[in-house]
C-alpha cells in the first residue's frame, strides 16, 4: 500500500484550486498517459525548461533592448487607433525621468486598457523591449502590475513546456499550487552520501526547482535537480536489484519441445534462415530447456529478421504445450505482427490471437477465455497483455519487441506477472556494453549481425527542400515503375495537432498530383482508419503512404522501396536509421531522400552525411552517441521521457553509478527494507512508481 504521506501527490491535478475540467484535459494531454490522468506528482516532476529574468531595471534608460525588460513608469497618454484604420494598434505612452516607451496593443479592448493603465498612475511593465525607428516600444507587455503588487512578480520566472490550451502563466500557477502540496518526506538517501553532496531535502529541492532564484537554478547542474535525479536513479536501481534478486531466486521451469512444430514452421517459411538466425534460435532453446529463467536480449539491426526468431521460440514453447506472448510497442505493430504470423502459425496448427486496448466486448472476452484455458498458444499485443484481468493457462515465454520503446517500468511488470516466465527482449538499438550492464543487468545477448541474403544497399541522398518539385517528379517516376513510397512528415515537438496538420496538408497536395494512389497514416487517426490505411498500402492499393513517424517502429512492407523524409534535419540519427530501415527489405534497389531545410547546423549536417555514408546500425549508434550523449541511445531523450522524469543520463552518469552501488548495498544489508531507511526507501519507490518491485519483496 502506498504510504499515505504520498496521497496528496497522487491526487488528480484537477484537485488543485483553479484547475477545472478543461485545464485538466490539457494537463492530461501533456502529463497523463493511458493508465492515469495528470496528477500532482506529474506537475512536480514537470521541470521548467528555462526561466525569464524579470528583475527590474533601475530606469527606462537602463532597460535592456532586445530582451525581456522590467521597469516602473508613469502612464502618460492613450492613443487609440484612428477610426478609419480599424486594424491599426492601440498605443499607450509611458515614461520616467530617463525616457519613454510606447506600449503597443493589437485588437485591444480599450476599456480593459483604461483599467489596467490609468493615465497618471505608476505601473510595473515587463516584456520584450525593442527599438523601432529610434523609439523604444513594447508589443503586448507580458506583465502590467500596480507597484503595490510588485511581490506577485517573481524576479526569476520559471518557463514550462506547454501544450495547446495551456498558457505559460497558467502552467506556472498550477505548478506552484502543486509544489504547495509537496510534503516533507523522510530522508531515504544515505546519510553520508547526502551530506557529502550537500544535497537539500526532497521537499526543498522540489521548491527550489520551481522557484528559481537565479537563471542558473534552472540549468541542468543545479544541486536541486541533481538531488532529485539521484532519487530517481536510486528508485530504478533498487527496483532492478529487487527484480534481479527475485529472478535469481525463482527457479524457472524447463520448457522442452520435440522440435516438430519448429520443423513444420521452417518448412513453411518462404526463405531459409540465416546462420545468425539459426544460432540465435539455438541460444534461446538452450536457455528455455534449462530450469533457470531465461533473460536474453536479441539484438539485430532493422531488417535483420528478428521476428521469425521470436516465432521459432514461441513454437518451441507450444511444443511443450505452453503459451507465449509477443508484446509490441504500438498498436500498428502488434496488428502487423499478428497478421504476418497468423498464417504461419496456422500451418503449424497453432492458435494465435491479438490482444490490444482496442479489442473490446465479446471479442475480447473470447480471447481472454482462450488465454485462460490454454486454447490460444500465442498472444500478440501491446502492453494491454499485461493488464489486470489477463490470465494465462501456462505462460512460458514473453517476447518484448523493439525494447527501446519500453521503460524499466514495463520490464518490472513483466517480471511481476508471470511466475517463471522466460523473457526474450528484441531490440534494433545496439546498446553499448557499459550501458547494457547497468540497464539489463546480467542479460545474455544474441546478435544477428548479418542481414538476410539478397538485400540491396539503399541509396541515400540529402536534398534541399527547395527542390521539392523535383522530388515529387522522382516519386512519380518511381510509382510509375511499380514502386511504393513512404513519405514521412516530421514530428512537431510542441504540438501533435500541427504535426498532423502538416501530414494532412502534404497528403492533400500529393493527392492533387497522384490521386487515389496516396494514403495517409498518423497517430491521431482512429484505430480502424489506421488499420485501413496500412492494409491498403500493404495490398498495394495505395502506392504512396504519407505518414508521421508512426511508421518508425517495425512496419514491414517489402515492396516499399522509396522513402522521402521531410525536414530530415529535425530527426535524430537513431530515428532516421529506424525510419530508413522500413525500405531495402525487398528485391528492388531502394532510395531514401532526406529533404532538409537549410541552413544546416553542424550537428544536423554531420547526421545527414553519416546517413549517406553508412547503413551500419552499429556505426550509426556510435556516431549518435558521440553527437548526442548516452541518453539518446536509450531513447530517454530528456527529463519528461517515459523512463526518466528528472534525471538526464548524459549529465548524471556519475549519479547513476553511485545509485547502483547504493542500491546493491542497501539490499544486502536490509533485504526486506525494514530498517528506518528501508521504510523511507519504500516511500521513494512509490514516489517514482517503481512500487511493483515492492510486491517482489513480499513474494521473496
Ligand atoms: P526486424 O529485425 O527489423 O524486426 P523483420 O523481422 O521485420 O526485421 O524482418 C524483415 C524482413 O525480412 C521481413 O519481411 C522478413 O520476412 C524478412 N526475412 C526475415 N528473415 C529472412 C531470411 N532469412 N531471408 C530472407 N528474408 C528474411
Ligand atoms: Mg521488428
Amino acid at each position: 500500500m502506498r504510504p499515505s504521506v504520498l496521497d496528496p501527490l497522487f491526487a488528480a491535478a484537477t484537485t488543485l484550486t483553479g484547475v477545472g475540467p478543461k485545464l485538466g484535459q490539457a494537463l492530461d494531454k501533456l502529463l497523463g498517459d493511458e493508465t492515469h490522468a495528470a496528477r500532482v506528482v506529474d506537475l512536480l516532476f514537470h521541470l521548467p525548461t528555462g526561466a525569464v529574468d524579470r528583475r527590474p531595471s533601475p530606469s527606462i534608460a537602463d532597460a535592456p533592448i532586445g530582451e525581456i525588460a522590467t521597469f516602473s513608469a508613469r502612464v502618460v497618454e492613450h492613443r487609440p487607433a484612428p477610426q478609419a484604420k480599424a486594424r491599426a494598434p492601440y498605443r499607450v505612452l509611458v515614461e520616467d525621468e530617463t525616457g519613454d516607451v510606447t506600449l503597443i496593443f493589437f485588437r485591444a479592448d480599450p476599456r480593459h486598457l483604461a483599467q489596467s493603465l490609468p493615465v497618471g498612475a505608476y505601473r510595473i511593465v515587463s516584456g520584450k523591449l525593442e527599438l523601432w525607428e529610434g523609439m523604444r516600444q513594447m508589443v503586448h507587455p507580458e506583465r502590467i502590475l500596480d507597484p503595490q503588487q510588485a511581490d506577485a512578480l517573481p524576479a526569476i520566472e520559471p518557463v514550462y513546456g506547454l501544450t495547446e490550451g495551456l498558457a505559460g502563466r497558467t502552467m506556472a500557477r498550477i505548478v506552484a499550487a502543486a509544489v504547495e502540496r509537496c510534503p516533507d518526506l523522510p530522508e531515504w538517501q544515505d546519510e553520508a552520501f547526502h551530506a557529502r553532496n550537500d544535497f537539500p531535502a526532497f521537499q526543498s529541492a522540489v521548491q527550489a526547482l520551481h522557484r528559481p532564484q537565479a537563471l542558473k537554478d534552472v540549468q541542468g547542474d543545479s544541486i536541486a535537480r541533481r538531488r532529485v535525479a539521484y532519487d530517481e536513479f536510486l528508485a530504478s536501481q533498487l527496483a532492478l536489484a529487487l527484480v534481479r534478486r527475485q529472478q535469481k531466486k525463482s527457479a524457472g521451469r524447463a520448457t522442452t519441445g520435440d522440435g516438430g512444430l519448429r520443423r513444420t514452421l521452417e518448412a513453411a517459411l518462404p526463405f531459409s534462415l540465416t546462420d545468425g538466425q539459426r544460432q540465435a534460435i539455438a541460444d534461446i532453446h538452450g536457455d528455455m530447456e534449462k530450469p533457470e529463467r531465461m533473460l536474453r536480449l536479441l539484438q539485430g539491426d532493422v531488417g535483420s529478421g528478428k521476428t521469425v526468431v521470436a516465432l521459432m521460440a514461441m513454437a518451441a514453447a507450444a511444443e511443450a504445450g505452453r503459451q507465449s506472448v509477443l508484446m509490441a510497442p504500438t498498436e500498428i505493430l502488434a496488428r502487423q505482427h499478428a497478421e504476418r504470423l497468423a498464417p504461419l502459425a496456422a500451418k503449424a496448427g497453432l492458435n494465435l490471437a491479438l490482444l490490444t486496448g482496442r479489442e473490446k466486448g465479446a471479442g475480447r472476452r473470447q480471447v481472454l477465455a482462450g488465454l485462460a484455458s490454454g486454447e490460444i498458444a500465442i498472444a500478440v499485443g501491446t502492453h494491454a497483455l499485461f493488464q489486470e484481468g489477463v490470465a494465462f493457462h501456462d505462460l512460458a515465454l514473453a517476447v518484448v519487441d523493439e525494447q527501446h520503446r519500453f521503460g524499466v517500468h514495463q520490464r518490472l511488470l513483466l517480471g511481476a506477472k508471470g511466475e517463471a516466465v522466460d523473457v526474450l527482449v528484441m531490440t534494433a538499438t545496439p546498446i553499448p556494453r557499459t550501458l547494457s550492464l547497468t540497464w539489463f543487468g546480467d542479460m545474455d545477448i544474441s546478435i544477428l549481425s548479418e542481414k538476410p541474403a539478397g538485400r540491396k544497399p539503399i541509396t541515400t541522398r540529402a536534398i534541399s527542400s527547395e527542390r521539392h518539385d523535383e522530388v515529387v517528379g522522382a516519386v512519380g517516376r518511381a510509382v510509375a515503375a511499380g514502386a511504393q513510397v513512404y513519405w514521412v512528415c516530421p514530428l512537431v515537438q510542441e504540438s501533435e495537432t500541427l504535426e498532423v496538420a502538416a501530414a494532412e496538408e502534404r497528403y492533400e497536395a500529393l493527392r492533387e498530383v497522384f490521386g487515389a494512389q496516396v494514403g495517409l497514416l498518423h497517430g491521431q487517426m482512429p484505430g480502424r482508419d489506421k488499420d485501413a490505411a496500412m492494409a491498403a498500402f500493404v495490398a498495394g492499393e495505395t502506392r504512396i503512404l504519407v505518414s508521421t513517424t508512426v511508421i518508425e517502429v517495425g512496419v514491414d512492407v517489402p515492396n516499399a522501396s522509396v522513402m522521402v523524409i521531410e525536414h530530415a534535419e529535425r530527426f535524430g540519427l537513431a530515428q532516421l536509421h529506424q525510419l530508413r530501415g522500413r525500405i531495402g527489405r525487398g528485391s528492388a534497389a531502394s532510395t531514401c531522400l532526406l529533404l532538409y531545410k537549410g541552413p544546416l547546423g553542424p550537428v544536423a549536417e554531420a547526421r545527414l552525411s553519416i546517413m549517406r555514408e553508412t547503413e551500419d546500425g552499429f556505426r550509426i549508434a556510435e556516431e549518435d552517441l558521440r553527437l548526442r550523449g548516452e541518453g539518446e541511445v536509450l531513447g530517454t531523450r530528456q527529463s519528461g521521457s517515459p523512463d526518466w522524469r528528472v534525471a538526464r543520463p548524459e549529465i548524471d552518469g556519475d549519479l547513476l553509478a553511485a545509485a547502483r552501488d547504493d542500491a546493491r548495498l542497501l539490499i544486502e544489508r536490509d533485504p526486506h527494507l525494514e530498517t528506518p531507511r528501508g521504510q523511507a526507501v519504500r516511500t521513494l519507490l512509490y514516489l517514482f512508481e517503481r512500487d511493483v518491485a515492492i510486491r517482489l519483496l513480499r513474494a521473496g
